[in-house]
């Protein structure tokens, strides 16, 4: 079987069908020309938790996207975090930044979204496209679902979820689910 090139991994996949919920009132343009974006590397992407930023090169012209990703509640972050340890238990992930497939399956099963919806995003774009989202915010989601392909990790780590260390605490180490949510928030 050939891997999907979005969403070849539950991580990825969940962006993927966020981003194709767009498509479900009717076909929209916007996908295929975004997809072909995020497949040429048109898209550079940094994540930090609860902000996607990103550079969108089409049509010789680079427009910086900046996306607002719903951190989940702390309580929710806590109850993740005991998800993951017991997954890291029965099945321990060997690369870093990986995740199974079956922690996932558990995070659906406690009915923790890993991904946002669109309408959940707060997208900006500084391009002229009187359509919303525009091909460069769809174009960066896409990317981002191939990142999280390649590092689960990401997809916890963008909703505020601590996924290090997966070696037992450090003495001294803080959980992140211990920090106060208002500092990821900035400003
Ligand atoms: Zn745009």
């Amino acid at each position: 079987m050939i891997a999907a090139e979005f969403g070849s991994t539950p991580w990825g996949r969940a962006w993927v069908r966020s981003v194709a919920a767009i498509a479900a009132s009717g076909p929209n343009a916007l996908l295929p020309r975004a997809r072909t974006l995020a497949r040429n590397h048109a898209v550079e992407l940094t994540t930090e938790p609860g902000r996607i930023e990103a550079r969108v090169s089409a049509a010789d012209a680079v427009q910086p996207v900046h996306i607002d990703v719903p951190l989940w509640s702390p309580q929710t972050q806590a109850q993740v975090r005991r998800l993951l340890e017991k997954s890291l238990a029965e099945h321990p992930v060997l690369i870093a930044g990986d995740l199974s497939d079956s922690f996932e399956a558990d995070l659906r099963q406690e009915g923790i979204p890993v991904a946002a919806g669109l309408d959940e995003l707060r997208a900006e774009c500084a391009c002229r496209s009187r359509k919303r989202p525009c091909v460069h915010i769809l174009a960066t989601l896409y990317a981002l679902a191939q990142q999280i392909d390649e590092r689960p990790a990401l997809a916890v780590g963008l909703r505020g979820g601590a996924t290090d260390p997966v070696a037992p605490p450090l003495p001294g180490w803080i959980a992140l689910t211990a920090l106060d949510p208002v500092a990821f928030y900035g400003d």
